[in-house]
């Protein structure tokens, strides 16, 4: 065993703050930790331990020498009513569990607050289910005159109508994300979700024939239950242009989920897994370049950027998706990548103006037709992460983790890109969600 990093963790049993530490171990990369009441506790980070060693160094290199950067996107926790009551959501919205969370429900003198002080990035509208607070058309009225990037973060079950969907519009919603776990109504029926299959599709063609409006699809992948619905749903948005952008997370233990067995925990890694194996005709351990070319950016821009997020770009062509990595050679992009590492100046724009020559480096022939739709999404991102404002050829899939205390890593926690915003005892809070979300499961322990 090869310990790559020491850490601090989390009992998998009392949420206990407990030493960890990434190791490799045959082969494969965990999180382990052990709780001096409860023992030992790992959690697979991925397959490949050897590549995952290199990129988890290669993170912290790029990150020790840096400030923090900012917070991504900020999550508005605006009510915990919710229709859908998922059994793994990540907040206490389920009947029973209503009475436990601490969160409550914002008014909307809150909400104006929380616009006038927002700082940088996306907010989203979010909960529990946001279209069942009062206020959400006003919040994106009133977002969209401040000329701050919003995203309305539903179960879909309103924008199954069509009236709905143009009242949204009207005011002002300008990208939505829906979470849908699965596209078949067999598959969801594991998870208690299948009635919700047909109107959240119907909701997506609403959208998609209105238009106007950019779409993001969640879904929350749980091991033995609906992982290959990462690739079906992803071919279900490859003739849907209006869909652009994927974010995937592995089920993570806390809030509602916290009744469900911890091994359904996918990490990001595992969910790429699935992914090269559908699409990619390169070496899986050739991807990994594209992991450290998204810290290497997401540092150069001064955003946070979490250890435990994962890209992939699709490019729509001819009727199917291809993969980025048809489109880059990425051996050559990932030595150029450890020059980088290796050279890294302290100044950002310096480090920005070394990135130059590794792009240039990572290049081929067939990503030169490519090159403006790269710039056009990497601006979008650069700005306001406006998935609206992405090149409609392109389909971005982000692979995320919530954290919980089975993948909890103090240091890559202190890098959490999410922040979130919730009322408690009738305060007004801005943590980063890791944080909150470890406490709240530490309390219920
Ligand atoms: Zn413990």
């Amino acid at each position: 065993m090869e310990i790559i990093r020491k850490t601090t963790s989390r009992c998998h049993v009392c949420a206990k703050q407990v030493e960890g530490a990434v190791v490799v171990s045959e082969g494969k990369a965990y999180l382990r930790r052990e709780c001096p009441e409860h023992g030992e506790f790992q959690l697979l980070l991925s397959e490949h331990g050897k590549e995952y060693a290199d990129l988890d160094r290669f993170y912290t290199e790029v990150h020790e020498t840096s400030s923090l950067g900012r917070t991504m996107h900020t999550w508005v926790f605006a009510t915990m009513d919710c229709q859908q009551k998922c059994p793994f959501c990540c907040t206490d919205c389920s009947d029973e569990k209503r009475s436990d969370s601490p969160w409550e429900e914002l008014t909307w003198e809150d909400l104006q607050a929380v616009l006038k002080d927002f700082k940088r990035g996306k907010i989203s509208f979010g909960g529990g289910e946001p279209t069942l607070h009062p206020n959400v058309l006003d919040f994106f009225r009133e977002a969209d005159r401040m000329g701050i990037a919003a995203q309305l973060a539903t179960n879909g079950l309103f924008l199954a109508s069509k009236d709905y969907c143009q009242k949204l519009k009207d005011n002002k919603v300008k990208e939505v994300r829906i979470s849908l776990e699965s596209i078949d109504p067999k598959d969801a029926v594991k998870l208690g979700l299948d009635p919700y299959v047909e109107p959240k599709l119907k909701a997506i063609q609403n959208l998609c024939d209105i238009g106007g409006i950019g779409i993001t699809l969640s879904p929350t992948i749980c091991r033995g239950v609906n992982e290959e619905q990462i690739y079906h749903i992803i071919e279900y948005a490859k003739d849907k242009p209006a869909i652009q952008a994927f974010s995937m997370q592995g089920f993570a233990w806390t809030g509602c989920g916290i009744g469900l067995p911890k091994d359904m925990m996918m990490t990001p890694d595992e969910m790429m897994d699935v992914i090269h194996r559908h699409y990619c005709s390169c070496d899986r351990s050739e991807v990994f370049a594209l992991q450290k070319l998204a810290f290497a950016w997401l540092n150069i821009i001064g955003f946070k950027s979490c250890l435990k997020s994962e890209f992939m770009i699709f490019v729509r062509d001819a009727g199917r998706l291809r993969p980025i990595t048809e489109f880059i050679n990425l051996r050559r992009l990932d030595t150029m990548l450890n020059w980088w590492r290796r050279v890294l100046p302290k100044q950002r724009w310096l480090r920005g103006l070394f990135l130059i020559p590794v792009l240039i480096g990572g290049m081929s022939l067939k990503t030169l037709p490519l090159a403006p739709m790269f710039i056009k999404l990497a601006w979008a991102n650069l700005t306001k992460l406006s998935v609206q404002d992405y090149p409609a050829r392109l389909l971005s899939v982000g692979l995320n983790t919530n954290c919980s205390s089975l993948n909890a890593d103090h240091t890559v926690n202190a890098h959490c890109v999410s922040g979130c915003i919730f009322k408690r005892d009738g305060v007004l809070h801005l943590t980063n969600t890791s944080t909150e979300l470890l406490k709240n499961l530490e309390n219920k322990c």
